[in-house]
């Protein structure tokens, strides 16, 4: 990603930019970003011109460069996949599904280790999906209804659609959950963990494979074949441990608000907590 730094766009950012000078490491021609979530710049840069990605040291605080590089920006079409929990939504369903179950505590402990990468995901999930045995299917519905997407969530997928692209969200939470969710976002593909539910009530197993991080890569991959979009052309957004694979699967990976195990195999690490962001990176 380095050698084709040169020939992207730098994407400098900044929740109180907009109150703040424009930094001496940031070009003349630079253009001003807005209505994102934030106020920065953006700005091209050719092979040889070395402000295309200004030294760290000399920005402010609080401001970061997204390099974008050439053949991302040109790509075409596109296609944006994303976690689902703490990315695409604010929440971790299965947080919110053990809270019903009084068991919050216990699930969010071991959310936690999954996510910093300390226990293998599978295994988790289903130590976590034994949590909520016997509880009644229907507080699926209380759950689906108390899901936030992130800020900018229907702005990014708007944009996407509107260049006529494919926004789509794979995720190691659960389809019950996340249908309604991909129906009301107008997701064009998703895919999840099937909680089993049996006379009303989850059995606290799941069904079939487990949406692991080998096979949120490999979601990735299929979905990007059959739209016919080239690996440059697609993004991948994650939150935690458990998107490393998806994010190398992908042209151009973006760390959101992201847990340190994640950060390390970004190409973009997003602090700003505006989804929104990302069609800046996309070009739109
Ligand atoms: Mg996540």
């Amino acid at each position: 990603m380095d050698a084709t730094v040169g020939s992207g766009e730098g994407v400098p950012v900044g929740p109180d930019a907009a109150r703040r000078p424009t930094p001496a490491s940031v070009p003349a021609h630079a253009v001003p970003v807005a209505g994102v979530g934030f106020r920065g710049w953006r700005w091209e840069a050719t092979d040889s011109e070395t402000t295309g990605r200004p030294d760290p040291a000399l920005l402010p605080a609080g401001h970061a460069v997204a390099v974008v590089p050439a053949a991302v920006l040109e790509a075409t079409p596109k296609m944006l996949v994303m976690d689902v929990d703490s990315t695409l939504i604010r929440q971790e369903v299965i947080e919110l599904l053990a809270a019903h179950a009084g068991r919050e505590a216990e699930v969010a402990a071991v959310t936690e280790a999954a996510m910093r990468g300390e226990l293998d995901f599978a295994q988790s999930l289903h130590h976590r999906v034994q949590a909520l045995a016997g509880l009644e299917a229907a507080v699926i519905e209380d759950v689906v209804a108390a899901v936030e997407p992130n800020p900018g969530a229907r702005e990014v997928i708007e944009a996407f659609h509107g260049a006529g692209w494919q926004v789509c969200a794979v995720s190691g939470g659960f389809t019950q959950v996340l249908a309604p969710l991909a129906a009301d976002l107008g997701l064009d593909r998703y895919r999840a963990n099937d909680l089993e539910i049996v006379e009303g009530r989850l059995t606290g197993r799941v069904l079939g494979t487990v949406v692991d991080r080998a096979v949120k890569a490999e979601m990735l991959r299929l979905w990007s074949a059959e739209a016919g979009v080239a690996q440059p052309g697609v993004m991948a957004v994650g939150d935690g441990a458990n998107d490393i694979d998806l994010l190398h699967a992908a042209g151009l990976a973006v760390a959101f608000c992201a847990k340190p195990a994640l950060r390390e195999h970004a190409d973009v690490e997003l602090d700003v907590p505006s989804l929104d962001v990302l069609r800046i990176l996309a070009g739109l």
